[in-house]
């Protein structure tokens, strides 16, 4: 694995390659949820690239960009077993200068949901991910379903730029008690990480009633935010299509249900597709 922490050094890198190249775009603190990326990535195509960069322009003022866990050595490691063939580290000088051209999320897909409580993050997420994309040179780069807009709005982005890029979408990777894996988890002591299974309760239970033919958006609603009562407080519950258009009604084969929620210092997120 060769590590390479400037552009310079990533495009030398690159520039032996032979075939197609994967590549996981990572903030690092990486867990089982990062792997699964990579193993996918692994097996579809010659060469393993993952970055690892916690990307200052998708926090919010306020959020927590500074206290986010960083475990470079961990990461290496991890990246090492995996069988990373680059692994990109770097500075966020190496990554911005002072007067960018931005790039602006969707007007309405871009500014609902996580996209309304966190006015901006879209933007910094999307002007680093085509950066990261135009760097590695991927032929398919791989997203976890675990953040679903963000996932609709790099294909959304991929399309509308005409970008020589695959995009796929990987399943969520869970603890045995359903909870989704994040980063953010760590912030969460024993008990918070209890009551944050109230998340995946919730999306369970949704999936339950659907399957017994419930079919009304906002019945479902109204039993999932029952479940949510354990959170210390829910941001939202919302069962969209796969453009992230509200639905009154769950289509099956075209539904998402996501919700976020505060469970001590942490905000989680959480979603299904029906
Ligand atoms: P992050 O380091 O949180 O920016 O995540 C990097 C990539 O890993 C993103 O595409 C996430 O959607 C994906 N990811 C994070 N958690 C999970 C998970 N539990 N299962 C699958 N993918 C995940």
């Amino acid at each position: 694995m060769v590590v390479v922490r400037t552009v310079e050094a990533l495009k030398e890198a690159r520039e032996s390659l032979r075939g197609s190249i994967g590549f996981v775009p990572t903030m690092g603190a990486l867990h089982h949820g990062h792997l699964s990326l990579m193993r996918q990535a692994r097996e579809e195509t010659d060469t393993l690239i993952v970055s690892i960069f916690v990307n200052p322009t998708q926090f919010l003022e306020g959020e927590d960009l500074e206290s986010y866990p960083r475990r470079e050595e961990a990461d290496r490691k991890i990246c090492e077993l995996a069988g990373v063939d680059i692994l990109f580290m770097p500075t966020i000088d190496q990554m911005y200068e002072s007067d960018e051209l931005a790039i602006g999320a969707p007007a309405i897909k871009g500014y609902i949901l996580e996209g309304e409580k966190r006015p901006g993050h879209f933007d910094g997420m999307l002007q680093v991910v085509m950066k990261l994309l135009n760097l590695s040179g991927a032929t398919r780069a791989y997203f976890g379903k675990k953040d679903a807009q963000q996932l609709v709005l790099i294909e959304q982005m991929v399309k509308n730029y005409f970008m020589d890029v695959k995009i796929i979408a990987c399943e969520i990777v869970r603890e045995e008690s359903g909870l989704a894996l994040s980063s953010r988890n760590a912030y969460m002591t024993p008990q918070e990480h209890q009551r944050a299974h109230a998340l995946s309760r919730a999306l369970k239970c949704a999936s339950k009633s659907i399957m017994a033919g419930e079919r009304e958006v906002a019945q479902l609603k109204a039993q999932m935010l029952t479940v949510l009562e354990e959170t210390d407080r829910v941001e939202y519950v919302a069962i969209v299509d796969r453009a992230f258009r509200p639905l009154e009604q769950v289509e099956i084969g075209n539904t998402i249900i996501l919700v976020a929620a505060w469970v001590g210092k942490p905000r989680l997120i959480d979603n299904i597709w029906v």
